[in-house]
C-alpha cells in the first residue's frame, strides 16, 4: 500500500473537483478494465471529471461494464485523447508496470507528460516513472489492489454496485476464476464484500464465459486441433496462423483463454500459444506454467515481453514457424 503521507496526500488533493485521466495497458483485459472502471465510478461520486483513455480498443466480452462505452480508445481517437491526458491533473495507470505496455504509439504521448502519475500495479520490477507507485506481485489483480487502495483512502462508502460489478470482473478474471496461488482469504473476504453490495455473480460470470460466437468455439477447436505436445520438456503448444483466424472471422478477445488448455494435459508444466498477426508484423504469443517455471523471466530473456511467474506474454518479429522454433530451441537449451 501507499504510504500514509501519500494517502493523506491524495485525499486532500480529492476534496476538491479534478480532471483525472485513467490508463491501462494495451490489449486491455478484465482486470484492466475492471480497475480502470471501478476507480472512475469510484471517483467520480466526488465530483471529479474522469476520462478512462484504453490505448486500443477492449474486446468485445467486456464492453458490457459499465461506462465501458464512454471509455476512449487512444490509437482511434488521439486528437481527442491527448488534450484529455495534457489537462489531467493526476493520472491513474493501472494494471502495467512500465509506460511501454501501453504500445510504441501511446507511450510517447504519456512519457512527454508532466502531469503526476499513481501506479496501480501487480507485475515485477515496476519503472519509477509515477509519483505515487503502489505495485504489490502478491496480489492476484489489480482489481483487489483498487478495493484496498479505496478503502486505504476512507472510501469504502462508495463502493457501489457499479464500483463492485468492475472491481468483481478483474479479480474473477486474473485469479481464473478464484484459482491460481494468489488467490487469499483476504480476496475472498474482499469478494463476499462485492456480492454484498450488489455484485450479481453469476449473471457476470455468464457474460464473460457464456457469451462466445460460434464462430469463436470454432476457432477454438482449430486451437486444439493445432495443440503439439513436447514430452521431453513437459511443454505443450498451440499455434494459430493469420489464416486461422480469418477463417472463423477473428474478432478481439476470441483467443482469450485458449491458452490455458494447453496446461491442463498431465505431465505439462509450461505452455504457449502463438498468433500470428499480420498486421501488426508480429506473432502475439500468451505462456502459462505451474509451479517454479517462471515464464516472465522466459518472456523477458527471449521474447520482448513479460507479466508474472506463471502468466506472461510477449511478441516475436519472425514468422510464425521461426517463432515456434525458436520456443523449441530455447527449451532444449534450458533442459541441457
Ligand atoms: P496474456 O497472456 O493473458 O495476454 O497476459 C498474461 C500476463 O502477461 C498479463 O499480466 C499481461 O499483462 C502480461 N503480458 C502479456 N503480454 C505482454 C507483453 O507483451 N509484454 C509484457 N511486459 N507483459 C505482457
Ligand atoms: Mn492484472
Amino acid at each position: 500500500m501507499l504510504s500514509i503521507p501519500e494517502i493523506n496526500e491524495l485525499k486532500l488533493f480529492l476534496e476538491s473537483p479534478k480532471n483525472i485521466s485513467i490508463v491501462c495497458h494495451r490489449n486491455p483485459d478484465g482486470d484492466a478494465m475492471g480497475s480502470s472502471l471501478a476507480v472512475q465510478h469510484a471517483l467520480e461520486q466526488l465530483g471529479h471529471t474522469i476520462t478512462c483513455i484504453t490505448p486500443n480498443e477492449h474486446p468485445n466480452f467486456l464492453a458490457w461494464l459499465p461506462k465501458a462505452d464512454a471509455a476512449i480508445a487512444f490509437e482511434r481517437e488521439s486528437e481527442k485523447a491527448i488534450p484529455i491526458l495534457e489537462n489531467s491533473d493526476l493520472i491513474f495507470t493501472l494494471d502495467f508496470n512500465a509506460l511501454h505496455r501501453t504500445g510504441e504509439i501511446m507511450q510517447k504521448t504519456l512519457e512527454q507528460l508532466t502531469v503526476p502519475m499513481i501506479m496501480i500495479d501487480h507485475h515485477q520490477l515496476p519503472d519509477p516513472y509515477a509519483k505515487y507507485t503502489f505495485s504489490d506481485v502478491n496480489y492476484g489483480s489489480t482489481c483487489e489492489m483498487v478495493y484496498d487502495f479505496i478503502n486505504a483512502l476512507g472510501y469504502n462508502h462508495l463502493i457501489n454496485k457499479d464500483v463492485a460489478t468492475c472491481i468483481y470482473t478483474g479479480i474473477l478474471t486474473d485469479t481464473g476464476g478464484f484459482r491460481f496461488p494468489k488467490t487469499t482469504p483476504e480476496t475472498h473476504r474482499c469478494v463476499a464484500e462485492l456480492i454484498e453490495r450488489g455484485v450479481n455473480n453469476s449473471e457476470i460470470y455468464n457474460l464473460l464465459y457464456d457469451n462466445s460466437s460460434y464462430n469463436r468455439l470454432q476457432l477454438l477447436g482449430r486451437a486444439l486441433q493445432n495443440l503439439k505436445i513436447l514430452p521431453e520438456y513437459n511443454a505443450s503448444y498451440i499455434a494459430l496462423s493469420q489464416e486461422d483466424l480469418d477463417t472463423f472471422h477473428y474478432e478481439k478477445g476470441d483467443t482469450e483463454g485458449i491458452v490455458n488448455y494447453g496446461l491442463t494435459i498431465k505431465g505439462v508444466h509450461v505452455t504457449a500459444i502463438f498468433i500470428e498477426n499480420k498486421e501488426e508484423g508480429i506473432v502475439k504469443i500468451s505462456f502459462r506454467s505451474q509451479g517454479d517455471f517462471d515464464v516472465n523471466q522466459f518472456a523477458r530473456t527471449h521474447f520482448n515481453g513479460g507479466g508474472h511467474i506463471n502468466a506472461a506474454g510477449g511478441k516475436s518479429f519472425s514468422s510464425l514457424q521461426e517463432t515456434i522454433n525458436q520456443f523449441i530451441a530455447i527449451l532444449a537449451q534450458e533442459n541441457n
